[in-house]
């Protein structure tokens, strides 16, 4: 076989270099700290070695990325300067989802590392479980499921009286890729959709029916309240005692984004003395949370685990979106997602 058909076998997905008449091929190292979907896995085999981490935490990052080229993190973990610094190869970082508050964004571009994420693959999947979640508080579907699953309480029927979403005030706070998906589904409800998004201005809001208002505003007049913001430091406990205090006795609120946008111990108390009719969380400001979080404890509360993105298709989208990005950035090529594109000016 010739040097020739060598080159033609490996080189979609990996680097050749020629030095003084030899070829080499580079086969690139991967490591993924959480299961991803099959789809992207190949992809990523198909361009050399995947490791999957054995943990998490700060300490096995670091000891397990010093020789991978790049690093695929889901929600669990932080790509910290510590990380960086370790990982000597590293040139890319793979973020499946869109939060990207577990990178150190700002030190990945110092040291030359792009940063690749999903954005939008997950937006119409995150908006369903919102939804979800609307329906899921107003209706008390939880409370009844587990009523009538573990103590045969059929009689729960005349006491699980719930509220109408059809036709209520909806609070959007973030009117981006996934609250305007949310903002769609409202319209088919016939709710009245206020959002607050200081970045977003009212002609886009417009076709979408949204009022755009203030944070005080959105938090007095609606009926359920839903956050889609990313976790920065200026949304960093944007939902305090005050905002809360300001919702209406027989609001709920709905939190899909990040669990660190809301003062979880200002949320409690408000659920405790009946501030507030309920809450539907996906995230929580320390995840996995701690069993004995009170939270767990109220009947007013509906929880899933960081979930909202997980269906077949979209945990396989983004599986496929970021091993894509990976791959491409590896060889060279500038991927589609990129979160730092002032990166390349670095690696220029
Ligand atoms: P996006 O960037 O498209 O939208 C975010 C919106 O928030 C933007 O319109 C921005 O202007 C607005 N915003 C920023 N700062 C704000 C502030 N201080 N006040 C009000 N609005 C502000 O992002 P997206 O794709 O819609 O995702 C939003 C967030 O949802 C992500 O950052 C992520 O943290 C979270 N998320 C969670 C899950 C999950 O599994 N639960 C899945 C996907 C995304």
């Amino acid at each position: 076989m010739s040097t020739v058909t060598i080159i033609l076998i490996f080189s979609t997905h990996t680097r050749v270099n020629h030095v003084g008449g030899v070829f080499t091929v580079d086969r690139f190292k991967f490591l993924v700290t959480e299961k991803i979907d099959e789809a992207g896995l190949k992809i990523l085999e198909g361009a050399g070695e995947v490791v999957f981490a054995s943990g998490t935490s700060e300490e096995t990052l670091i000891r397990e990325s010093r020789d991978v080229d790049a690093i695929i993190i889901r929600a669990l973990g932080r790509i910290t300067v510590g990380v960086l610094s370790n990982a000597l190869n590293l040139r890319v970082v793979g973020r499946h989802g869109v939060g990207v508050d577990n990178v150190d964004v700002e030190a990945a571009t110092k040291r030359g590392v792009i940063v690749v994420y999903t954005p939008d693959v997950n937006s119409e999947a995150v908006a369903d479980h919102t939804f979800g979640l609307i329906i899921a508080s107003a209706r008390r579907i939880a409370q009844a499921d587990h009523a009538l699953r573990t103590r045969a309480e059929w009689k729960f029927r005349y006491e699980c009286i719930g509220t109408n979403v059809y036709g209520k005030t909806l609070g959007i706070i973030g009117l981006g890729r996934i609250g305007r998906r949310v903002a769609k589904r409202a319209y088919g409800f016939k709710m009245r959709i206020l959002a607050y998004d200081p970045y977003v201005t009212a002609s886009p809001a417009e076709d979408l029916n949204v009022e755009i208002v203030d944070l005080k505003t959105l938090l007095s007049l609606s009926d359920f309240v839903t956050i889609h913001v990313p976790l920065t430091k200026e949304t960093h406990g944007l939902l305090g005692e005050e905002e809360l205090s300001l919702m209406k006795k027989e609001a709920f609120l709905i939190n899909a984004a990040r669990g660190g946008v809301i003062d979880e111990s200002a949320l409690v108390k408000a659920l405790a003395l009946g501030r507030l009719a309920g809450a539907a969380l996906d995230v929580f400001s320390k995840e996995p949370p701690d069993p004995e979080n009170p939270l767990f404890k109220m009947d007013n509360v509906v929880v899933t685990p960081h979930m909202a993105a997980h269906t077949k298709e979209t945990l396989r989208d983004m599986a496929v979106t970021v091993a894509t990005d990976v791959v491409q950035a590896l060889i060279g090529e500038i991927p589609r997602n990129i979160v730092n594109p002032e990166v390349l000016e670095v690696l220029k």
